[in-house]
């Protein structure tokens, strides 16, 4: 029977054996970017993989969602489940962007598939597997990005999602039920190569449509009724509130327009938004959705135009469970040395939002963090410069945070299980983010 140091050695050992092959699935998806739910190519090259590593698997989940699970051959035991997420963003200026849709890995996902795909090399090497407990499940995700909200909403009116993050669709789907806890490893450019904790902001996401009237916008202009007026009067409502955010509520108050009439020509009567509110808490939240739904109105009521705002539930703020932030801490800190290893407290908030803090409110998991980019999250200019780090070094990470979990007729997942305190149920999750949806409609002619 081989140590725990031992396994975790044999798994370091099976991932740099094979880590060309597991770069170059990274390399393979950055040259292949999709947005949510058409990650077609991507899914089929996960099913490919876990195919030739003889993980059963069941694909198609929530469009293209693919999850495996492999036994411990050493007994039943919890379930641990190792995420990649197949998502890009869409971003035309990036060097890696696909000339037809725009879409791009400008976040960093493409390294996700891969350093799950090197987690499982090392807990299924054979030295490894014969002494796990439970079940390890790689599973990958897709739509982590909010991103195309339109297009989302095409797909949900037309029965094939209800939920429009890939965690918050999966958790409906049940496709979590036998997961126990979870982890996934997420590239950063920031000066560290592992890092871990904090927590992130909640949000809300809008789709805002103005109506007005369309008449010749130099024979007829009073005939009309502006829409693009109405838009830009709230947004100049929205930025007067500004003042009111408070600083540790953290909130980001965000957006794009996406139609801004259809001919210069004509006064503009069709014009629509995706708009995002983020906070720190949910009660922040909500007050600051309110308000930003008041400035809506406001632009409606000023030039007599008709709103419709759909508030979709967007993402829940990330939790960190303890033990397993401090087994993965531990690991991260063995593989790259202590001043590579970068541990936030969990109040820190980046600002940004992720479907991982969904599943964060029904189940034990950690968000860890891999280096190995350069750029700005999002931009242009975010590549991936050593791979070592965001794909090997966090698979690796992640293979010896699974084996502490599982090995040991499973001991630590038990604990993990016993004594982490999810703020919800798979049921009280639903319930709470059906109940944030709604349409807001406002006659401004009428107000
Ligand atoms: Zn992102
Ligand atoms: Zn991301």
């Amino acid at each position: 029977m081989p140590t725990i140091e031992e396994m975790k050695q044999a798994a370091i050992a099976a991932i740099e054996e094979r880590k060309e092959e597991i770069i170059g699935v990274a390399r393979t998806i950055l040259q292949n970017p999709e947005t949510g739910f058409t990650e077609q190519k991507t899914s089929r090259l996960v099913q490919q993989k876990f195919g030739e590593m003889g993980i059963p698997f069941q694909g198609g989940l929530a469009i293209t969602g693919v999850k495996g699970m492999v036994q411990g051959k050493a007994g039943p035991g919890p379930t641990v489940a190792v995420f990649g997420e197949l998502d890009s963003l869409r971003v035309l200026e990036h060097p890696f962007h696909d000339d037809v849709t725009g879409a791009a890995h400008a976040c960093g996902h493409h390294c996700q598939v891969a350093n799950m795909m090197g987690a499982m090399v090392g807990v299924m090497a054979p030295g490894v597997i014969d002494h796990l407990s439970g079940r390890i499940a790689p599973i990958a995700v897709p739509a982590e990005e909010f991103i195309e909200v339109e297009r989302r909403m095409r797909l949900r009116d037309e029965g094939k999602i209800e939920f429009m993050g890939g965690k918050q669709e999966f958790i409906k789907l049940g496709v979590f039920d036998d997961v126990d806890m979870a982890m996934i490893s997420h590239t950063s450019s920031e000066q560290f190569k592992l890092g871990i904790g904090g927590t992130s902001n909640g949000h809300v996401v809008k789709f805002v449509q103005f109506t007005g009237r369309g008449a010749h916008a130099g024979g007829a202009p009073h005939m009309g009724l502006n829409a693009l007026n109405a838009a830009m009067i709230a947004l100049s409502a929205i930025n007067a509130n500004r003042e009111t955010f408070r600083d540790q509520d953290t909130v980001r108050v965000h957006g794009i327009l996406t139609r801004g009439g259809d001919a210069v020509s004509a006064v503009p009567s069709n014009v629509t938004l995706e708009w995002r509110v983020r906070s720190g808490n949910l009660d922040a939240l909500v007050g600051n959705s309110g308000k930003v739904d008041r400035c809506f109105r406001a632009g409606a009521l000023a030039v007599g135009a008709q709103l419709s705002i759909t508030n979709i539930p967007g993402y829940l703020p990330m939790r960190n469970n303890a033990i397993m932030q401090e087994l993965y801490t531990r690991n991260a800190r063995e593989l790259v040395g202590e001043d590579a290893v970068l541990v936030r407290p969990a109040t820190h908030n980046g600002g940004g939002s992720t479907d991982m803090g969904d599943l964060a409110q029904i189940m034990p998991l950690i968000h860890p963090y891999c280096g190995g980019a350069t750029g700005t999250g999002h931009g242009a200019d975010y590549v991936i410069k050593d791979y070592d780090t965001a794909v090997i070094a966090a698979a690796k990470a992640m293979a010896m945070t699974v084996i502490d979990l599982l090995a040991d007729g499973a001991q630590k997942a038990r604990e993990v299980k016993a004594t982490d305190r999810p703020p919800m149920t798979r049921e009280q999750y639903l319930k709470f983010q059906r109940e944030r949806a709604e349409v807001v409609r406002f006659d401004g002619a009428n107000g």
